[in-house]
């Protein structure tokens, strides 16, 4: 379209600009028609059946307006985990409470803390709620101390993200620290913990947070169906907060936020449990088989509690010759220079054949 010479242009509200296009794991390689994609940190299993099949029979339903309350949906979230229906609020996939929280709780120049190489999108959805980010340190070998957050507090700090287990590391904050965490930040500030990766923690460490959000009315647990789910693609996420945050966000959110498939095939899913134990099952001993050959052919790693792990190199070259070598053979991951670290690599935990094709590239990269 061609604009006249002097004509104005809309100007977006100030800041929007600088902040940085969140750039998704790539999916496709140029030669490799059925690359071995493990830059997402999706289900290569799939969903359960169960939730494929809720899926197609919703095909009846698509000229409908979905169920703005979800309402079978949180009632399958209520019993599933033992919390209350009230104060469940689901959303286009857990990006989108973020967002609401940052919406809902920032009025302009307010700040957030999150760790600095943690999830991009903490730093997306403050930005564009006009907050300021605040990004606290992480320790040399990249672990998550809750001292660096509380060094971080400002009388202007009204929200912070921390993700439990935490993108891209992999690691945990331990309960009994989550705990103390509350404890000693005032409490109006909103904490955010954000389980995406819940199902995958199995450390005598790791508690979920949901009864800390029944317990202090500043906390918001937010989790997800793209993950072990495996319903990535249907967008569905929901949180966990007191009524007076739910409130809020019942103001801010678009009203019908969750297709009806979308609805039906998480509310099967949650309910086929034995699918459920089998895939968390074969996920960690995948792990497991990746850390034990990550060791035996020398690469450093950080021990994981999430489907993913992350490599560290000597340097950012490092790690793009051995992504550049995975590359070629139609293998993707993905580096982590969008959150900081561009001398490391995650790699989601494939299928058993995937992994297969990427460990014996790692031995030959290693042995070249
Ligand atoms: N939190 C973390 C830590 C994540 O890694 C992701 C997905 N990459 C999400 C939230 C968002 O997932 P979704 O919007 O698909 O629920």
């Amino acid at each position: 379209m061609n604009m006249m010479k002097n004509e104005s242009k809309p100007e977006s509200r100030n800041g929007l600009l600088a902040i940085p296009p969140y750039v998704p794991g790539s999916s496709y390689l140029p030669g490799f028609p059925d690359p071995v994609k493990l830059s997402s940190n999706e289900n290569a299993a799939g969903c359960s059946p169960a939730a494929r099949e809720a899926f197609e029979r919703s095909i009846t339903e698509l000229y409908k307006y979905p169920d703005g309350g979800a309402k079978a949906l949180r009632e399958a979230l209520a019993e599933k985990y033992d919390i209350h229906f009230d104060n469940i609020m689901c959303g286009a996939g857990s990006d989108n409470l973020l967002e609401l929280a940052a919406h809902g709780f920032l009025n302009p120049g307010d700040e957030s803390i999150y760790f600095k190489h943690s999830f991009v999108i903490y730093n997306i959805a403050v930005r564009a709620a006009g907050g300021v980010p605040v990004q606290a340190e992480q320790e040399p070998d990249l672990s998550l101390k809750i001292d660096r957050l509380i060094e971080a507090v400002t009388p202007k700090t009204k929200l912070i993200f921390i993700a439990n287990p935490d993108n891209p590391t992999g690691t945990i904050i331990p309960f009994s620290e989550l705990e103390q965490l509350i404890g000693l930040l005032p409490s109006h500030i909103l904490i955010v913990i954000d389980e995406a990766y819940y199902e995958f923690a199995d450390s005598p460490d790791y508690k979920t947070a949901l009864p800390l959000a029944e317990k202090h009315n500043n906390v918001l647990v937010t989790r997800t169906f793209s993950k072990m789910f495996g319903l990535a693609a249907l967008r569905v996420g929901w949180g966990y907060a007191s009524s007076d945050i739910i409130n809020i966000f019942a103001r801010i959110r678009s009203p019908f936020n969750i297709s009806v498939p979308g609805q039906k095939a998480a509310t099967a899913a949650l309910k086929d449990t034995a699918w459920q134990e089998e895939n968390i099952q074969t996920v960690l001993s995948e792990r497991a088989r990746l850390e034990a050959a990550y060791t035996q052919y020398g690469y450093h790693f950080i021990p994981s509690q999430a489907n993913f792990t992350l490599l560290p190199f000597e340097n950012q070259e490092a790690a793009s010759a051995c992504e550049a070598f995975l590359l070629s053979q139609g293998i993707i991951i993905r580096n982590m220079t969008g959150n900081g670290l561009p001398h490391c690599l995650r790699i989601s935990v494939g299928l058993p054949e995937q992994n297969d094709v990427l460990l014996a590239a790692l031995e030959a990269y290693k042995s070249q």
